[in-house]
């Protein structure tokens, strides 16, 4: 039972990092920007709710992301464990993941803070606009992502930080490399991979 947290501002590779290590600890990768991508894409009543927010950068409403989250955590995948990604990003979401956790005598057992300079974060994005389109990854509108990130998200390390779970990792260099140090530094808290993954 592994229950994971993936912090970081946007173009640090959380997405890449998430599916890797949903891989190797056997815990489904719970992404709130791609649920709510999904639901754009498919028209749907949330989708059309969220999409000015996402295109302009702005954090959707935690109103709809808290909904959207409980659902969501409370799928059968995610009875034995999950890691977040994207998700909380305000310290209202930490409040209500907090009582979600607390009413089913969880916790996370440690937040991952994916740490990376904003200017190779912003060439980053630069590359993955032209190679998926993302319409919100346009340069303005990173710039202001990495903005709502400093001022909405980043406060939230040190609240996590002050219950001791926070491991904090050089996000730069090969993606397999940051994978290794990811799962190293879990190793050390005493979060192992799953039995598929043992030697
Ligand atoms: P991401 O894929 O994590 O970069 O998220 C893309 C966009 O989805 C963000 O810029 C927000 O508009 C929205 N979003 C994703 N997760 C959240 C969240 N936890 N709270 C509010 N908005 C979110």
């Amino acid at each position: 039972m592994t229950r994971l947290l993936l912090i970081g501002p946007p173009g640090a590779g959380k997405g890449t990092q998430a599916v890797h290590l949903a891989e190797i600890y056997g815990i489904p990768a719970i992404s709130t920007g791609d649920i709510f991508r999904s639901n754009v894409k498919n028209g749907t009543e949330l989708g059309t709710k969220a999409k000015a927010f996402m295109d302009a950068g702005d954090n959707v409403p935690d109103s709809l992301t808290n909904a959207l989250i409980r659902d969501r955590l409370e799928d059968d995948d995610a009875q034995e464990g999950f890691l977040l990604d994207g998700y909380p990003r305000t310290t209202d979401q930490v409040r209500e993941l907090d009582a979600f956790l607390a009413s089913h005598g969880a916790a996370l057992d440690a937040v991952v803070e994916l740490e990376a300079d904003p200017e190779v974060v912003v060439a980053r994005l630069r590359k993955r606009a032209l190679e998926q389109g993302r319409s919100d990854d346009t340069e303005a509108v990173v710039r202001h992502r990495l903005e709502v990130y400093a001022e909405q998200t980043a406060p939230l390390i040190k609240v996590y930080g002050s219950r001791g779970v926070v491991v904090t990792i050089d996000a730069l260099g090969e993606i397999d490399a940051v994978t290794a140090r990811i799962t190293g530094a879990l190793v050390d808290r005493g979060i192992v991979a799953a039995d598929a993954f043992k030697p």
